[in-house]
C-alpha cells in the first residue's frame, strides 16, 4: 500500500460514495468494511450501501426542499448512490423511495467492479499513523474502534446515543407570547442575557400538557440499541411519567425568568428554547429529548404558548448512534484536526440521514482525492445544500449541545429581501435553492478540467 492509496472504513452510505468519487477522480480506493465478519444489530446482509431500516430517500422536490435539493446536487456531481436510488426508484408520491435489495445489490456491484476499487472485509480497531484514511464507521461504528476513535478524541466529544430535543425555526414562534431572556439575566452581555426563548404556562396548561405527554404515543428502542441509555437524558415523558410535578423542577422550571407580556402574573411553567445555530435561525427546546412518535410530537409541542404555529427543522429522538462532536474537533474539509491524514464522512460525522450521510461521503471523497492528486478543491459553497451542512457540523453548530442535524432550510444563509414567516414561505424556499443550485454548479464547474467533474 502506497500513500497514494485512500483507505475507507466502512462500505455504508457514506464510505461507498466516498469511494465511487474518489475512484472516479482516478484515485486507488480500499474499502474495509468489517461485515459479515462483525455485525451490527441493524445491518441485515454483506452489502455495501445497506439501507439498514425504511427505504426512503425522503422528498425529492428540489424546488421546495432541501433534501430534495441536496438528491439535486449529488445527481449533479455524478453521485452513486443518487444514481442507484433513482435506478431503483419504486412509487412513493412525492418520495424517493427505493428497492432496498436491488439497490445494494447494484452498488455493491458497481464498487466491486470498479478497475480503482478493492474491498477487503475485515474490522480496522484503530487509527492509523500514516497513510490517507476516511472514516465513515456510521452510527453503529464498532466498540474496538469507538473506544480507539475515544482515546483519540476525549470521552466528552464522542457520544453513543444521540438524545435529540426538537428543533423549531425562530421565525415560526410567537414572540407576542414568548420572550426573549436568560434566567436571572445571566451574562455579560445583551446578547448573553437574552439567549433563551421562554414560552409560559399556567396551572391549567401545564396540567394539560402532562395529560399529553402521558398519553402520547411512544416509539420503542430497537433490540440491542438500549445498553448505557439512561446515562442522564431521559425522555420528558419518562420525566413526566416519574411525577406530575417533576418537569416543573426540570427543564420546565418557572424561576429567574419575568414575562414582560405580563410582568405580575407568575407562570407555573416554563418553556426554553435555546439557540442552535450561529445565523440564529433555528432553536432547540431545552431538556425536551423525546421518543414520542413524530405525529405525537406536533401535536404536543404545538400545545406550549408562542409554538401554536410552530415549524419544526426536526423533531426529538434518541437512538443509539456514535457521533464526534465535529464542531471542536473537525476542520472545515472534515479533517480531524489532532491527526489531519484522517477525515470523516456520514453520519459519525453528526449529520443524520441516508442522503446526508452520502452526501458527506460525496464531499470527503473529493477531498481526500485532491489532496491524494495534489489538487486544489475549491471551498464548498455554503449556499448550496451541501455547503450548509459541512458549514453546521464543521464551525456554524452550537459545540455545547451538538447533536445530529437533517439537512433543512433553517441551516441556509437567509436571502435578503423576502418575506419571513409562512407566508413568505414557498417564495423563500425557491429562493435558497435557486440560489444553491447556482453556487453548487459554479463548484462543479471550477472542477471541470479534474476527471471528476460533474457527469
Ligand atoms: C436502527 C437504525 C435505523 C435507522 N433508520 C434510518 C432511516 O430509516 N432513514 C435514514 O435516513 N436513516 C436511518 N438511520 C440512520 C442511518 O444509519 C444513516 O442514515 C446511514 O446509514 C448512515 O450512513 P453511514 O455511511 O454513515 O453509516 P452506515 O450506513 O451504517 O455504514 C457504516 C458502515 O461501517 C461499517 N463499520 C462499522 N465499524 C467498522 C469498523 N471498525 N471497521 C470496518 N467497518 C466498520 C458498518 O458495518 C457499516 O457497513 C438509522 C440508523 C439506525 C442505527
Amino acid at each position: 500500500m502506497t500513500d497514494s492509496t485512500l483507505h475507507i472504513v466502512g462500505g455504508g452510505m457514506a464510505g461507498s460514495e466516498a469511494a465511487w468519487q474518489a475512484a472516479q477522480s482516478g484515485v486507488r480506493v480500499v474499502i474495509h468494511e468489517m461485515r459479515p465478519n462483525i455485525k451490527t444489530f441493524a445491518h441485515q446482509t454483506d452489502k455495501l450501501g445497506e439501507m439498514v431500516c425504511s427505504n426512503s430517500f425522503r422528498s425529492d422536490d428540489h424546488e421546495q426542499n432541501a433534501v430534495g435539493l441536496l438528491h439535486w446536487e449529488m445527481l449533479q456531481a455524478g453521485s452513486l448512490v443518487m444514481q442507484t436510488g433513482y435506478a431503483h426508484r419504486l412509487p412513493a408520491g412525492g418520495a424517493l423511495a427505493v428497492d432496498r435489495e436491488a439497490f445494494s445489490d447494484a452498488i455493491t456491484a458497481a464498487l466491486a467492479s470498479h478497475p480503482n476499487v478493492s474491498i477487503s472485509k475485515e474490522e480496522i480497531t484503530s487509527l492509523p499513523d500514516s497513510g490517507q484514511w476516511i472514516f465513515a464507521t456510521g452510527p453503529l461504528t464498532s466498540d474496538a474502534l469507538g473506544a480507539a476513535i475515544q482515546a483519540e478524541t476525549g470521552a466528552d466529544r464522542l457520544a453513543f446515543f444521540d438524545a435529540i430535543a426538537p428543533i423549531v425555526h425562530a421565525d415560526s414562534i410567537d414572540m407576542s407570547k414568548a420572550w426573549l431572556q436568560s434566567r436571572y439575566d445571566k451574562g455579560e452581555t445583551e446578547e448573553e442575557q437574552k439567549a433563551y426563548i421562554n414560552c409560559p404556562m399556567d396551572r391549567a396548561q401545564y396540567d394539560i400538557f402532562i395529560d399529553a405527554l402521558l398519553t402520547a404515543d411512544k416509539t420503542e428502542f430497537h433490540e440491542g440499541e438500549t445498553a448505557g441509555y439512561f446515562d442522564g437524558c431521559l425522555p420528558i415523558e419518562v420525566m413526566a411519567e416519574r411525577g406530575r410535578e417533576t418537569l416543573r423542577h426540570g427543564p420546565m422550571k418557572p424561576v429567574g425568568l419575568t414575562n414582560p407580556h405580563a410582568p405580575d402574573v407568575k407562570p407555573h411553567a416554563v418553556v426554553q428554547l435555546r439557540r442552535d445555530n450561529a445565523l440564529g435561525t433555528l432553536y432547540n427546546i431545552v431538556g425536551f429529548q423525546t421518543k414520542m412518535k413524530y405525529g405525537a410530537q406536533k401535536s404536543v409541542f404545538t400545545m406550549i404558548p408562542g409554538l401554536e404555529k410552530a415549524s419544526f427543522a426536526r423533531l426529538g429522538g434518541i437512538h443509539r448512534n456514535t457521533f464526534l462532536n465535529s464542531p471542536t474537533l473537525l476542520d472545515a474539509q472534515m479533517r480531524l484536526r489532532s491527526r489531519p491524514h484522517i477525515r470523516f464522512a456520514g453520519q459519525i460525522t453528526g449529520v443524520e440521514g441516508y442522503v446526508e450521510s452520502a452526501a458527506m461521503g460525496l464531499l470527503a471523497g473529493r477531498m481526500a482525492a485532491a489532496d491524494i492528486l495534489g489538487r486544489r478543491l475549491p471551498e464548498v459553497p455554503q449556499d448550496s445544500a451541501h455547503g450548509a451542512l459541512i458549514h453546521h457540523i464543521t464551525g456554524g453548530a452550537e459545540a455545547k449541545t451538538f447533536q445530529p442535524m437533517n439537512v433543512n432550510f433553517g441551516l441556509f444563509r437567509p436571502v435578503d429581501g423576502l418575506k419571513g414567516g409562512r407566508r413568505g414561505r414557498r417564495d423563500r424556499y425557491k429562493a435558497y435553492t435557486d440560489r444553491a443550485k447556482a453556487a453548487w454548479q459554479t463548484w462543479l464547474a471550477a472542477q471541470a478540467s479534474a476527471p471528476h467533474a460533474a457527469q
